[in-house]
């Protein structure tokens, strides 16, 4: 097989590397045995024999053409592979999510399996399935970004919600289409099913859930505002015969009323972050009211099986449809 038109990867082409690995018209020069070890696929695919090189230099060298991937995203793997994977590898060292994506999606393709394993737990970390870990404010990931294994970029939401559905790692979806919903605008989305430019393309079908999750998500929202102001502690006010109770008038309760009412004056309730947390602890201590030890176990209570509700709503609806989008294709 002839080299014509392929350029010559400049990092990643070994004088004596033994087979060529070409995406777009990209040629990258590697070594057989490193692949094998690593990869099930490419054990299998040297099995084999591959079409050689008719270049002189080249003869020893077989060729291996990777119709379906991008010259990026190969040089991102191999770069792990052959020059130094320390850093991705070194839990303590962010690596950019180009890379994570990169090492998930062919990872997951060609069965790297460490690579793929590292490349899930950080993302997973940012994007965790757990309630308790997902970050919950919009500006949460930047403002801690420190204990996130990935670098962060409000964009790659998008991203991830896709990979997600593509190889059917459900944990994903939740924190990704919260995300998708509060991180990045309607016209974000549409423009991730437009460009061709982009690695990740959403599919009309992933549009369609990215757009009714964030509805999801908007009247859930408004509708926890309407059930704080109907809330009827189920327990007895500690306050109600105190001397405060005496002068201030102001229940538990209607306090908490006043601070979720000015929370929604503020806007707090205008978009999708359903998640946020809705106690106004702070809010109402600068209004001179500390919640009663039962109220405040009450209202605490309420809010996380509230939340809790909401993140299971989201997974349930979401999280397994991938296999409906399968069967209407
Ligand atoms: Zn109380």
């Amino acid at each position: 097989m002839a080299l014509e038109g392929i350029t010559r990867h400049p990092n990643l082409w070994f004088e004596d590397g033994n087979v060529i690995l070409i995406a777009e018209d990209i040629g990258f020069r590697v070594y057989r045995g490193v692949l094998a070890r690593q990869s099930e696929v490419f054990r299998d695919t040297f099995q084999i024999p591959q079409p050689a090189a008719v270049e002189n230099d080249l003869q020893d060298c077989a060729i291996v053409r990777l119709s379906d991937d991008s010259a990026e995203e190969i040089a991102i793997v191999l770069n792990i592979l052959y020059n130094g994977g320390h850093s991705f590898y070194r839990t303590t060292v962010q690596i950019s999510f180009d890379t994570a994506a990169a090492a998930l999606r062919l990872g997951s393709k060609y069965r790297f399996e460490e690579m793929r394993r590292e490349a899930l737990r950080r993302i997973s970390a940012c994007y965790a399935e757990d309630l308790t870990k997902v970050h919950i404010h919009a500006e949460d990931s930047s403002d801690d970004s420190s204990k996130c294994p990935i670098l962060w970029g409000k964009e790659d939401c998008i991203a991830v919600f896709h990979l997600a559905r593509q190889l059917s790692l459900g944990g994903l979806i939740p924190a990704a289409l919260y995300r998708c919903a509060n991180d990045v605008s309607i016209d974000q989305l549409f423009q991730a099913v437009a460009s061709h430019s982009r690695l990740y393309i959403l599919s009309l079908q992933e549009l369609r859930d990215c757009v009714q999750s964030r509805a999801d998500l908007i009247s859930e929202n408004i509708q926890r505002y309407r059930m704080a102001l109907e809330m009827k502690p189920d327990v007895p006010c500690a306050l109600a015969n105190s001397s405060w109770w005496q002068t201030s008038n102001i229940s538990c309760p209607q306090a908490m009323k006043n601070v979720v009412a000015s929370a929604y004056r503020k806007g707090r309730f205008d978009g999708a972050l359903a998640l946020s947390p809705m106690d106004g602890s702070q809010e109402a201590n600068t209004k001179c009211h500390s919640y009663c030890a039962p109220c405040e176990e009450y209202f605490n209570t309420t809010y996380t099986q509230q939340r809790k509700a909401i993140w299971s709503r989201l997974c349930n609806k979401y999280r397994d449809a991938h296999e409906t989008e399968q069967a209407n294709l």
